[in-house]
């Protein structure tokens, strides 16, 4: 049974596009845990589109007019006019206002904004149109103004979100459909009303697998960007921008901040002995060794060569010392001759070494590496001075 469960996971995440792992597949679904640097270039990504989008609109709205204009009575051109103008006034404040910040929540107050503009305008302008009797082409026209809210849902096709990230937009524009209709009781169609409904909650469906395959691409291409291709860790460039988030994070919240400099031991032997497609190989074991004896947030990256940076945020200097501890202990896989192969560590953490900048932390920590390089390599140092006790 889990094996027929696993084999069919399987099949199914090979059909992703860019084969995400089976991590990567659950961030499809939820925001939750996403990695950092996705959160952030995916918030930049909506607040880019909402601005487009908002900006096409700020255009587009108050030029319909001219169709208003042409086929409607006169009050009653008079009244969408001044509406349009109202909505292309919020438009363009959305594209003035907002900018890409990277942060999630004011990408999805930027998405709730852009939805809600045409909503409001939806719904004044339906209790006007049914005021009026309309025949002929300008019944035909009348009628356009209903399609709104399936444009709506339709649009949320361009934007890489999660199915519930979609499903928290696509249910209170359903519902409110729902509730639309059983105000308006007493006219109620239900034959015409379900077969709207229906077309609508298809559209949805279709738009969140649109929003999630789209996520799908992104996720695929932020890892390439972001890894480095011989280790599959974090790559420096990558690293930078990580540090810029957490450290910022980390100054305002007031919380503590570890960074540990890894630096494997006598390395280069390693090449000439055995060449250095061995020591291709043995960099693998060890990012593999570092990176199973992570906790959930901390980051492994690649900093140069055989350099690895640990960024570990939440975390206090004496448990950012035991973590490494516990993880140099066991060792960073084996060398080619099967002897343990061994790092020099320096930590730094953001309070108690005072650093307010991420570039004096790496600094600090980088110092004390090779400390523990000076008094003898395979040690830990977490202070100015040497240690002098070897780790085992
Ligand atoms: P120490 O204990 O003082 O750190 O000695 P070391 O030999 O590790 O230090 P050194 O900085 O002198 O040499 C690092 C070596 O790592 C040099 C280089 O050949 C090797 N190296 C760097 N990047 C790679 C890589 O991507 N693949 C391989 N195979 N070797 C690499
Ligand atoms: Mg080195
Ligand atoms: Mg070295």
């Amino acid at each position: 049974m889990n094996r027929l469960a696993h084999i069919i996971w399987h099949r199914l995440t090979g059909l992703m596009p860019g084969e995400l792992d089976a991590n990567e597949v659950l961030w499809l679904i939820s925001p939750h845990q996403q990695s950092p640097l996705l959160a952030r270039r995916r918030a930049m990504v909506v607040v880019n589109r909402v601005r487009l989008f908002a900006f096409l609109f700020a255009v587009l709205t108050p030029l319909w007019s001219i169709v208003d204009y042409v086929v409607f009575p006169f009050p009653l051109w008079f009244f969408l006019a001044g509406m349009r103008l109202v909505a292309a006034g919020a438009f363009a404040a959305l594209v003035i206002c907002y900018k890409p910040s990277g942060n999630l929540l004011n990408a999805y107050r930027a998405m709730a904004l852009l939805f809600a503009i045409p909503t409001v305008f939806y719904v004044v302008s339906h209790q006007v149109l049914t005021s009026f009797d309309l025949t002929g082409m300008s019944a035909a026209i009348g009628a356009g103004y209903a399609f709104l809210p399936f444009v709506l849902l339709a649009g949320l096709a361009i934007f890489p979100l999660t199915f519930l990230e979609n499903l928290a937009f696509i249910a209170p524009m359903l519902l409110s459909q729902v509730l639309a209709q059983i105000l308006s009781w007493g006219q109620l169609n239900w034959p015409s009303f379900a077969g709207a409904f229906w077309l609508m909650a298809l559209i949805a469906g279709v738009a969140n697998l649109a929003g999630m395959s789209q996520l799908a691409f992104m996720v695929a291409l932020v890892r390439q960007a972001i890894r480095d291709p011989l280790t599959g860790v974090h790559s420096r460039r990558s690293a930078e921008e990580i540090l810029e988030l957490y450290g910022s994070v980390a100054n305002r919240a007031e919380t503590p901040l570890s960074v540990a400099f890894i630096d494997l031991d006598n390395f280069k032997s390693i090449n000439d002995r055995y060449g250095h497609d061995e020591g291709d190989r043995a960099l693998r074991r060890a990012s593999k060794a570092i990176n199973e004896s992570l906790r959930s947030g901390d980051i492994l990256t690649r900093w140069g060569g055989e350099e690895f940076l640990l960024i570990m945020p939440n975390t206090r200097l004496p448990d950012a010392q035991a973590a490494l501890e516990r993880l140099t202990g066991q060792g960073l896989g084996r060398r080619p001759d099967g002897t343990l192969l061994t790092a020099s560590v320096g930590i730094a953490e953001r309070i108690h070494d005072k650093a307010s900048q991420w570039e004096q932390l790496i600094e600090i920590a980088d110092r004390r590496m090779y400390l523990a390089k000076q008094s003898g390599r395979n040690r830990i140092v977490v202070h100015d001075l040497a240690a002098d006790a070897p780790q085992d």
